[in-house]
């Protein structure tokens, strides 16, 4: 995603903090313990929510801090995976196997590692807090805002697709029997997300104007990325949920699953370059549903951790 769309999210995220817990959910097995438990993570949200708006000024800056400061793009903003399914007996490329049948190549991206890696130094930036006072509430909401980079770059297809990264002349770790697609493509989508937002942004307030580029409409995709907290059917979309047995980095790895089958409905396997167009409107409404629920997900999962 780029600048002004992580912003937004982040920003959408901390709007439906608490709201959002009104709709937590659960695996099936954890339900005895649903009632007390979304009442105690409202309450935490409550606070997190508060504590987010009081740092707000740092939103621009620290959401985009991984691809510009960090930038550390190509070990951890995506989690290329690929299947028998578009590159036919292409097993012996894989580094790694999840869910028996989505495989890793090396140098394929570590998002689901970052993301677990960071949720830990965080909490344990907390504890350090309050045992010495070496790291500031200040330090520890400038992460939170950080993490949200990955965490929504996780919901985006191109990012956990290897067909997004065509193997170069010499590159022999990846397979060749199959269709990629080009970069080209990947910022194209983006930046449809980008311009779909922008206004949306700044006629909320969310982002400032800052040249004069800045005074664009909304595009037929705006209404697909708009999220107010006031509004009940959008509030029905938020459905942050309670990690299945606390296994953050597990739940990082099938979400990037999920946004490797929607890149297998939106690059058609046979044609990639040839994108499914019609069904882009309703994927984006997900997409962007998802991330703001999983930014509460994670947020609240780590927060309670403390
Ligand atoms: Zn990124």
């Amino acid at each position: 995603m780029k600048h002004n769309t992580h912003i937004y999210l982040a920003a959408k995220g901390i709007e439906f903090l608490y709201e959002g817990l009104d709709n937590l959910h659960y695996a099936a097995s954890d339900r005895k313990a649903a009632s007390a438990t979304i009442t105690k993570r409202r309450r935490e949200g409550k606070i997190l929510q508060r504590m987010l708006m009081h740092y707000e000024d740092v939103i621009s800056e620290a959401t985009w801090a991984p691809d510009d400061i960090l930038n550390d793009k190509a070990q951890y903003h995506t989690f290329k995976l690929y299947t028998e399914k578009e590159f036919p007996n292409s097993v012996r490329y894989a580094r790694e196997t999840h869910q028996g049948k989505y495989y890793r190549v090396a140098g394929g991206g570590g998002l689901p590692y970052k993301v677990d890696h960071l949720a830990r130094v965080l909490s344990d930036m907390d504890k350090l807090r309050k045992y010495n006072d070496r790291c500031s509430m200040n330090q520890i909401m400038y992460q939170y805002l950080l993490i949200s980079h990955y965490i929504v770059d996780a919901h985006v297809p191109m990012h956990c697709d290897l067909r997004d990264d065509p193997p170069s002349a010499t590159d022999t770790k990846k397979p060749r029997n199959g269709h990629y697609y080009s970069n080209e493509l990947h910022g194209e989508i983006e930046q449809l997300w980008e311009d779909a937002v922008k206004p949306v942004a700044i006629e909320e307030g969310i982002i400032k104007t800052k040249r004069k580029e800045d005074d664009s409409k909304p595009t037929d995709l705006s209404e697909q990325i708009q999220f107010n907290v006031i509004n009940d059917e959008h509030r029905g979309k938020i459905r942050p949920y309670v990690i299945p047995d606390n296994d953050l980095m597990r739940y990082m790895i099938d979400l990037c699953i999920q946004s490797k089958e929607r890149a297998l409905l939106l690059f058609p396997i046979a044609a990639p370059l040839k994108w499914n167009k019609s069904l882009f409107p309703k994927m984006t409404r997900e997409i962007f549903a998802q991330a703001i629920s999983n930014l509460i997900t994670v947020w609240i999962w780590i927060w309670g951790e403390q």
